[in-house]
């Protein structure tokens, strides 16, 4: 990381950069790229949503507000280590990326408790800025104020091909049409919860990644942080 640079305002020598879009749109990829790029430290807000379902999953609770999930939550701890997921100090990070774990996290980030353990936390990871945090609201909700957001979209059928695509890389063979189903139907549910819903944050750039390849988004990204970076030198 640079020294001697600020950002205007916050008193963050490096800025917090956001990347929210719906389940295909590229983000992860992208996401994670930019970190290594720039040298920030990377957020995957998912992961770490996917970890609290891995341990709802595995006590056999349901996804339902009530005092057996509160008291679960209030015994789970989340951790990011690089790109590893650590729940109650056990790496899950594979086990977290079944199509299964992917249906419950969308159903129980709908729920407050849920919420209300894993923002502040990401508040608290992302303050010191060098950070790419990338989810569904990390520019509406975990950090409005921060300095670059985008808004990272893709048409239905690049989104659903990316999502077969990416199953079949891990020995899953899934028919386009169940594909764009699940991705509809995690469109659904993120949009249109009443908590945190996945919108287009105020002042985010939204970058259409259909057609384009995972480099040229890369470089789009990039490109809008440093003109960033460039005006709030100090
Ligand atoms: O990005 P990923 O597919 O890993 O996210 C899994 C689910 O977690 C999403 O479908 C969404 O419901 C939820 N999520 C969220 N808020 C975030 C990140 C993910 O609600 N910031």
């Amino acid at each position: 990381m640079r020294e001697g640079i600020g950002v205007r305002g916050c008193g963050r020598k490096e800025p917090v950069v956001t990347i929210d879009g719906p389940a295909g749109a590229g983000k992860s990829r992208a996401a994670r790229e930019l970190a290594r790029r720039l040298g920030f430290r990377l957020l995957d807000t998912g992961a770490m949503y996917r970890g609290l379902a891995w341990a709802v999953q595995r006590a056999g609770l349901a996804a339902e507000d009530g005092p057996a999930l509160r008291e679960l939550l209030a015994r789970t701890t989340v951790e990011l280590v690089e790109d590893k997921v650590f729940v109650n100090g056990r790496d899950v990070a594979t086990e977290i990326r079944t199509p299964a774990i992917g249906e419950l996290t969308s159903a129980l980030t709908a729920l407050p408790p849920v919420r209300d353990k894993l923002t502040p936390l990401q508040r608290t990871l992302a303050a010191p800025g060098g950070v790419v945090l990338e989810g569904r609201d990390t520019g509406s909700v975990v950090c409005p104020d921060a300095e670059v957001k985008f808004y990272l979209d893709a048409d239905l059928e690049t989104r659903a091909r990316r999502r077969q695509e990416e199953l079949a890389d891990r020995g899953v063979t899934v028919d386009v049409a169940a594909v764009r189903e699940e991705v509809l139907r995690r469109d659904r549910q993120d949009m249109g919860r009443a908590l945190a819903p996945l919108v287009k944050p105020s002042g985010a750039v939204v970058v259409d990644s259909s057609g384009l390849e995972p480099e040229a988004v890369v470089r789009r990204l990039l490109e809008e942080v440093e003109r960033v970076r460039c005006c709030t030198r100090s």
